[in-house]
């Protein structure tokens, strides 16, 4: 009898207690060996496994782990290690590996970026002087270590090359060819290796079929997986997309591979599959329970969609499966003991999803009947979830229905209100500042943590943040920067923070994802409708502006950043989910404002990456970005100014929405992808304020003031020296102090170096 087989992609890296980066950090900070690192990280994989297993998962991805990034894992399995790291051949070592991510003394690190839409960042492969190898087979290795320590048969998981190369830097478009050429044979041994190990299916990712591409691109795929078949056609190939639609449905389906893993939790999967049909020689990994955010299905819903599906496909050609890794949500729900119990039931992280495609894949193997106890108990906890008052705020939900014919626009346009800014401010050419978090030191953490437990009281917590504010102001004042911030000491994390304050937000005790390397967040859930409860950020940001004469910017998380940087309800349409966080950030402002802060910053970091895949849907999404922010910001005064900042994408092709903010002033990072965007500015002119980064807060090192000149000096052949602003490229949170004062007066050296120079030219 034919088996309906159940699937997972990709397992959460990190461990329940976030095991997996508290090891890392030891290590890196020299109280843990590379031998105990490499046991420790072990155990937790054969845990993670062992874990899948149980749960009754059929096909156990294998190779999903990682040290730091899967891209990165790519690259230094093919021997692309940027120049300027030490490397010679073979293996890379562990701390090459780690520096290319980090950066060392006397090398950069390599740039890092988000993964698609996620909040997940890779390490970008620099393909400069690339001379593809095949260093180790990791696949391999991961694929051996499960059958040999646990007895699983796994399924390998490799990133696919088109997809590899494609989100590479280094090689101009014309030799796409030539790489993929040199690529695909190391692939081709890779899977040889597996395929004589005994490996079966393996889980080949391309996400980048759900990109826009073109058709010159789909013949690149259809080439390579030709070749790999016709190279290796023991192994069964499962070709996963994710993340959005495939571009190319009908050629994709019929590529030469075995299997096609789609995702059906996002645009039109279903009506493509419904109307172009599936070859009947494939396998379809359907992913019906969405991989990235922590809801409860509704296990009838999808039932019926998986029975629709089985109108066109044969039982035994489908795996149900999450449509995406499961790295995007928290490994598991039980911990949160503290969680409003209407709200838990309706959750589910990674290891519920994983009971639900199993429930799934045994209801359409045993019948309906079989999960008719799991499909009441999934309505049942959505339903309640639905009904209750947090998900019926009559007012809220009034207030934007009544936003129709609201223009959300400030009253001057730029070149009037910098004008009046200008002359209440009286800053000076090439103004200096940061970006608002200044280096949060253990004590600062643990002092929190003491207040969170009660250790200490409200008031004890209040003075020590406080004392901290005001050493720093002082400190600020000492390095000479222009215009200040108060340190976001009371933040622990930028969204979980108004997460905390907003109507309509839950934080958990320990849902974390890993954002990038070791880092993890904790998103907030935004679960009901959502308002503004009381003032946010006033008292810090009044405090600290009554210490100095400078300017001390308001700090505030913008709508779309809070929103992409949340697990967002989905019973909803997102847009009206950021308008109501913007309704509610324009009341903050209005606080800020009437309490004397005449500069408030809106941070909208995340605004990049919320963009859709699929290009026709750019413009939607942007239009409600854009007006997110000007709802938030637009009832200021005229001399009241508007900054924002956001950083590590790339903004190029968004220059326009981004002037749209109509922000007076906005900070972008620049210097970790060195300089790309300015030469986005030649052809684009930017007509408001604008910093670009000067120099890299993402690494310890700090920098030379030649480098920063030389930074500064780039964007001055692009940029007026009127409308520039010096600042690093984004918060200084996880900087330690010393470190941070140095290289913020580097960079005020810097500034002062090239304004005295603009001067001198400007009075010729
Ligand atoms: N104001 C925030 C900070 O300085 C911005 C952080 C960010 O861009 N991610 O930390
Ligand atoms: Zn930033």
């Amino acid at each position: 009898m034919s088996k309906v087989r159940s699937a997972n992609l990709g397992y959460p890296r990190i461990g329940e207690n976030r095991e997996w980066k508290k090891a890392l950090e030891k290590y890196w900070n020299g109280s843990l060996s590379k031998e105990e690192l490499l046991a420790e990280t072990e155990q937790l994989r054969l845990q993670f496994l062992q874990k899948q297993k149980k749960s009754g998962i059929d096909f156990i991805p294998v190779g999903d782990f990682s040290l730091y990034d899967h891209v990165l894992d790519t690259s230094v399995m093919f021997g692309i290690v940027p120049k300027r790291f030490t490397y010679n051949r073979g293996p890379v070592p562990l701390e090459t590996y780690f520096a290319i991510a980090r950066g060392t003394e006397g090398a950069v690190a390599s740039e890092m970026t988000k993964w698609f839409n996620t909040n997940y960042h890779y390490i970008v492969p620099e393909l400069e002087d690339a001379v593809p190898t095949l260093t180790e087979n990791r696949p391999l290795a991961y694929y051996l270590e499960a059958k040999e320590k646990l007895g699983i048969d796994g399924k390998p998981v490799i990133l696919g090359p088109i997809t590899y190369l494609k989100l590479a830097k280094g090689y101009k478009e014309e030799a796409f060819a030539s790489l993929l050429e040199q690529f695909v044979p190391l692939y081709i041994q890779v899977l040889k290796e597996l395929a004589e190990a005994g490996a079966n299916w393996v889980q080949i990712d391309e996400p980048i079929l759900g990109t826009t591409l073109s058709k010159k691109d789909i013949a690149f795929v259809k080439q390579t997986y030709t070749e790999i078949n016709k190279a290796v056609p023991q192994i069964n190939v499962l070709l996963q997309t994710y993340f959005e639609t495939v571009n190319f449905y009908e050629e994709i389906v019929a590529l030469p591979v075995q299997g096609i893993g789609l995702d059906f939790t996002v645009g039109d999967t279903l009506s493509l599959f419904q109307t172009y049909g599936f070859p009947e020689d494939k396998v379809l990994a359907a992913g019906v329970i969405d991989g990235r955010n922590i809801w409860r299905t509704n296990l009838e819903e999808k039932f019926t969609l998986l029975e629709h599906i089985l109108l066109y496909i044969d039982k035994k050609q489908l795996i149900v499966q999450p449509s995406s890794s499961l790295l995007h949500v928290p490994v598991s729900k039980q911990l949160e003991e503290a969680l409003n119990l209407v709200i838990k039931d309706a959750l589910s992280f990674a290891d519920e999803k994983l009971a639900e495609v199993v429930a799934l894949a045994r209801g359409l193997q045993e019948g309906k009947a079989a999960i008719q106890k799991e499909i009441e108990e999934s309505k049942r906890a959505v339903q309640a979830l639905n009904d209750s008052p947090y998900r019926n705020d009559k007012q809220t939900q009034k207030n934007i229905r009544n936003l129709n014919h609201f223009k959300a626009s400030r009253s001057l346009p730029f070149a009037k209100r910098i004008e009046k800014q200008q002359a209440l401010f009286q800053l000076p050419l090439l103004p200096t500042t940061t970006i608002g978090s200044l280096p949060q030191t253990p004590e600062v953490r643990r002092t929190r943590l003491k207040w969170r437990k009660g250790e200490i009281t409200e008031q004890a917590y209040a003075q020590f943040i406080e004392a901290e504010t005001k050493k720093w102001i002082d400190m600020q004042e000492e390095i000479g920067l222009d215009v200040l911030v108060h340190g976001e000491f009371e933040r622990t994390d930028m969204v979980e923070y108004f997460g905390e304050k907003l109507n309509g937000f839950e934080v958990t005790r320990n849902g974390w994802v890993q954002s990038y390397g070791s880092r993890c967040v904790k998103p907030p859930i935004i679960f009901g409708d959502v308002s503004f409860d009381k003032p946010m950020t006033v008292k810090e940001s009044v405090y600290a502006q009554s210490l100095t004469k400078k300017p001390v910017k308001g700090m505030l998380t913008g709508p779309i950043t809070i929103l992409n940087w949340s697990f967002v309800r989905d019973d909803i349409l997102r847009h009206e989910v950021a308008y109501q966080i913007a309704l509610a950030l324009r009341k903050e402002i209005e606080n800020l404002e009437g309490n004397g802060i005449k500069m408030v910053q809106v941070d909208e970091p995340a605004l990049r990456e919320g963009l859709p895949l699929d290009q026709e849907k750019w413009q939607d999404y942007l239009d409600a970005a854009v007006y997110a922010f000007k709802l938030a910001t637009s009832s200021v005064q005229d001399d009241t100014q508007i900054h924002t900042h956001m950083c590590y994408s790339d903004f190029e092709d968004i220059i326009e929405a981004i002037s749209a903010l109509d922000a007076d002033v906005i900070s972008i990072e620049t210097s970790r992808s060195h300089g790309e965007l300015i030469s986005s500015f030649e052809d684009f002119t930017y007509d408001k304020d604008i910093g670009l980064g000067v120099y890299d807060i993402h690494s310890p090192r700090v920098p030379r003031k030649e480098e920063i000149i030389q930074n500064i000096e780039r964007a001055l052949q692009t940029i007026s020296p009127k409308q520039f602003w010096i600042n690093p490229d984004c918060g200084l949170k996880t900087r330690k102090e010393a470190e941070t004062v140095a290289a913020l007066k580097v960079m005020v050296a810097a500034a002062k170096e090239i304004r005295k120079a603009q001067l001198a030219l400007q009075e010729k």
